[in-house]
């Protein structure tokens, strides 16, 4: 079990630098810009999912049940944002709750039931241009697939402090409906200024004694009615021109945050529950040359299907859902993704 976890932190630290030296990468097929070359034969496969999360797993247990041989990709984050967070407890279907991490565990075993072939590694460049797509895993590994489905998830951005590190999962959460019930009657802070922030505020006003909006300008960017609705609830109060200088807290997890106005005075905050609310960046980069995204990056697709503009390749989940980001609905975004890659292979014969 220690191995087990050495071994996967390990490749994880590893892939983060990859990434980081990869993520921009041009398609080669026989080399890589980083200087790695891809060796052996390109693997054929007739379905390739590149992500995990609650969308990745679905999308494998269905498609693995339609027959069409999965073989799924985790990503650099196994199990996608679920595992970074504690209870969950509002996905159907556990009355007692459950944590992240558990539940990516049940549904990566439910895909490996039907035999989904589920492997570490990380999708490092793709060529879309015609099918069979060719994708790159790990610099140096090239697989045909003649359907793909994209699950990257997205990531929240985090302001970058030490001790929002220290405290994420004990009193720092990046999602107020994951999160807020744990601080039921207690007072809590969200950080943002946009629709994100001001909603996350006004679902803890419904659960907090009192929740401080933390704003870097002296206006609100969301729309005109979140903004009304913030600065109408009688327990928010919204600090304009603030910015977050550090959060406190000790063993048992956050205690305060101390804010800082553009004027320089400083001021601590008792709270117990800090919200990140400053938008979240779809992990779409190696994409961005092939599949349409929206303004802010997140894949578009096709009416009420998973379809993106390129026949074949399907999204699902929170790569391509700015809207809801929540696991039952990137779990309904991949049951649709596999149906309609089950589909689409049906159309040609490939079954
Ligand atoms: P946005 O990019 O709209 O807003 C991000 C907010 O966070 C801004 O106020 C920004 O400040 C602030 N911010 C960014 N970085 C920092 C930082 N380091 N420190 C402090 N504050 C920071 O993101 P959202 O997630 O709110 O929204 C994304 C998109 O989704 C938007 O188009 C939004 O309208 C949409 N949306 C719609 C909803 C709905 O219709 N119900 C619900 C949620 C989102 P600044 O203004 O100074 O740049």
């Amino acid at each position: 079990m220690v191995y087990f976890l050495e071994l996967k932190l390990s490749y994880f630290c590893y892939n983060i630098n990859f990434k980081t030296m990869s993520i921009f990468n041009t398609f080669n097929p026989s080399s890589t810009q980083s200087g790695a070359s891809i060796s052996g034969e390109a693997e054929k496969v007739k379905c390739l999912i590149v992500g995990s999360g609650p969308a990745g797993y679905t999308a494998a247990i269905y498609a693995a049940r339609a027959n069409i041989s999965p073989v799924m990709y985790e990503g650099l984050q196994p199990g996608g944002q679920l595992t970074t967070t504690t209870e969950v407890e509002n996905f159907p279907g556990y009355p007692q709750g459950i944590t992240g991490p558990e539940m990516m565990e049940d549904l990566k075993k439910q895909a490996q039931r039907f035999s989904t072939d589920v492997r570490f590694g990380i999708a490092t460049s793709v060529d879309l241009s015609k099918r069979p797509f060719k994708v790159v895993i790990d610099d140096n590994k090239l697989i045909e697939a003649q359907s793909l489905i994209i699950a990257t998830g997205a990531t929240a951005k985090y302001l970058g402090l030490d001790s929002e590190e220290k405290f994420k999962g004990s009193g720092v959460s990046a999602c107020a409906t994951c999160d807020g019930f744990f601080y039921k009657g207690q007072d809590v802070a969200v950080v943002g200024g946009g629709d994100t922030a001001c909603e996350e505020a006004l679902y803890l006003a419904g659960l907090c004694k009192k929740v401080y909006l933390i704003v870097r300008k002296n206006f609100l960017r969301a729309s005109k009615v979140m903004q009304d609705r913030v600065m109408n609830a009688p327990n928010v109060e919204v600090l304009f021109e603030h910015v977050t200088h550090e959060i406190v807290g000790d063993m048992s997890g956050v205690n305060g945050v101390i804010v800082k106005k553009n004027n320089g005075e400083t001021r601590t905050l008792a709270i117990t529950g800090f919200f990140v609310a400053i938008g979240h960046q779809p992990n779409t980069d190696i994409f961005k040359n092939f599949i349409e995204l929206d303004e802010v990056g997140y894949i578009k697709t096709i009416g009420k299907s998973s379809k993106t503009n390129i026949e074949g390749v399907f999204a699902c989940g929170d790569v391509q859902d700015s809207t809801y980001r929540q696991a039952i609905t990137a779990a309904g975004s991949g049951c649709m993704a596999a149906i309609d890659a089950e589909r689409f292979l049906g159309e040609f014969g490939e079954v």
